[in-house]
């Protein structure tokens, strides 16, 4: 396990000798420390991104030498795939079937992104048609510059690739903060691109706090871009300080997204996806469908078979076989989705099942998969994302009425509907207001289609052309050509 900083391609020790434990959320055991970088190792990245952007040439490489890289970080991945899985359920809890596929889906945008790259330089260029003849004009793409990505906790390895792989293929330079609790694959990804020859300084690492290192990258004037994933309250805090330097920014947010079941829907088909909307990765998902609403006339039915499944996940340590669900990322996390819980029972919510720990369960950050019932709508229960394994589920009766409690949210992130009428289910599709609408499922997500928010939960998309937009300026170049006099 590596614990340095990687700046400038070298594995440094933090100028100031902080640390942060690694703790293991299965074991509540301290596995080891890492690097607590400071504003002065911050400022020594952004400097070496700067260098590598402005003097080194990165930007000026063509698409298709800066995609070999990325094939390479891929291929690097790849190859060590199953030790950084392994890595990823240690630091985050989540069981190892998930990292896997994680691990294996940041391979996998590398390689997209690789081949944006490779479009860049068949398509560089936009003749645009003016309407006075004089002039010929055409628009450019070009990089930002050094973008600084900060990510959260729930996709370590996974969140990092959204970001690096199109900054990378785009042009920019990057320092990368990856979450205090989870850094460990955010610096094997560094070794794997060390190993794959990437030139020094394009693309950084520094471990370390958010109110430290995170806020010293976001205050840095060195940087160009600011490219995050996280909480709300942390994303106004990065729209200010863009604001200040007029930097480019993405924003991923949180959120609390509708899962609209309709009477016509196979009901054990849309427990099976309720669940996995919901329970996949502990319920620590952005998207997670956590407002189930279904449609009265099967309400118990759905309801009691959704409580009877959710009795049978196999709760444990991320890396025993069969396990589905594992523990929370920290106490915190922990502490934070149980008081959600007790809040929602005294704002009058029936639990219907889950909502205490498991039984034998001595250690670790570990919760039962909870389904709650008759939640208030001006409950904090129905209204705030609690980014655990808690479904709030209630009936609806009509199509409009399911719409209207769909869209009452200041979040947008996600909408799933679940009907067998198609042009009912596009219809409903259609009013969601939100990023990402799954019909018939929840969750599946795939690295051409974009990605991002509705209202408070973002500004702007990642993945698919989209995510490489996020890090390209556009020029435009007007030239006079004719004889004739101004
Ligand atoms: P968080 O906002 O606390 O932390 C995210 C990152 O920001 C971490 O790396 C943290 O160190 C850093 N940070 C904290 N304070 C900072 C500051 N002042 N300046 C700069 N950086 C700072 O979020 P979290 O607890 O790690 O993650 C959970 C939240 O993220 C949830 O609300 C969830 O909805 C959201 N999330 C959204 C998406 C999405 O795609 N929209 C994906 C994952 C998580």
């Amino acid at each position: 396990m590596r614990s340095e900083l990687y700046i400038d391609g070298n594995w440094v020790k933090p100028l100031k000798g902080g640390v942060c434990e690694v703790i293991d959320p299965a074991t509540e055991d301290v596995v080891q420390t890492i690097a607590a970088a400071t504003a002065e190792d911050v400022d020594v990245a952004v400097r070496a991104a700067r260098r590598a952007f402005d003097k080194d040439g990165w930007p000026k490489l063509s698409g298709t030498q800066r995609a070999k890289y990325l094939r390479a970080i891929a291929k690097g991945i790849r190859a060590r795939q199953a030790e950084i899985a392994r890595l990823e359920v240690i630091d985050n809890g989540k069981p190892l079937p998930e990292a896997d596929w994680d691990i294996a889906d940041a391979a996998g945008c590398f390689d997209f992104y690789a081949g944006l790259a490779e479009q860049l330089d068949n398509n560089p260029v936009e003749t645009i048609a003016l309407a006075d003849d004089r002039f010929t004009s055409k628009a450019v793409r070009e990089p930002i510059g050094v973008a600084g990505a900060i990510i959260p906790w729930n996709y370590p390895l996974l969140m990092a690739a959204w970001k690096v792989a199109p900054a990378l293929a785009a042009g920019c330079t990057v320092v990368l903060k990856p979450a205090e609790l989870t850094s460990l694959t955010a610096l094997e990804l560094a070794a794997v691109a060390d190993e794959a020859g990437l030139p020094p300084g394009v693309l950084n690492i520094v471990t370390g706090s958010g109110s430290v290192a995170g806020q010293a990258i976001i205050d840095h004037k060195g940087v160009d871009k600011l490219a995050f994933t996280g909480s709300g309250p942390v994303g106004s805090k990065i729209m200010a300080a863009a604001a200040r330097d007029i930097k480019r920014i993405s924003l991923e947010l949180g959120g609390k997204s509708p899962f609209v079941v309709f009477d016509d829907a196979d009901i054990d088909e849309a427990v099976e996806w309720i669940m996995f909307g919901i329970f996949w990765n502990q319920g620590q998902v952005c998207s997670a469908t956590s407002r189930v609403l279904v449609h009265q006339k099967i309400y118990e039915r759905l309801l009691s078979r959704l409580v009877e499944e959710t009795g049978k996940i196999r709760i444990g340590n991320g890396l025993e076989e069969g396990v589905l669900l594992g523990p929370l990322v920290s106490k915190r996390q922990y502490d934070q989705v149980v008081a959600a819980i007790e809040g929602a029972r005294k704002a009058g919510a029936t639990i219907a099942c889950g909502g205490t720990r498991p039984e034998g369960f001595d250690k670790g950050y570990y919760l039962r998969p909870t389904v709650l019932t008759d939640v208030p709508l001006d409950s904090a229960a129905w209204v705030e994302e609690i980014f655990g394994p808690v479904v709030c589920i209630r009936p609806f009766e009509s199509e409009e009425e399911a719409i209207e409690l769909a869209n009452d949210s200041r979040f947008g992130l996600a909408a799933a509907v679940m009907s067998k009428d198609d042009s009912r289910a596009e219809r409903v599709a259609a009013a969601f207001r939100a990023g990402i609408v799954w019909i018939n499922c929840s969750q599946p997500t795939f690295t051409e289609a974009p990605w991002g928010g509705y209202k408070e939960s973002g500004i702007g998309r990642e993945l698919g052309r989209w995510g490489l937009e996020n890090y390209l300026e556009t020029k435009q170049i007007t030239k006079y050509v004719t004889d004739k006099p101004w």
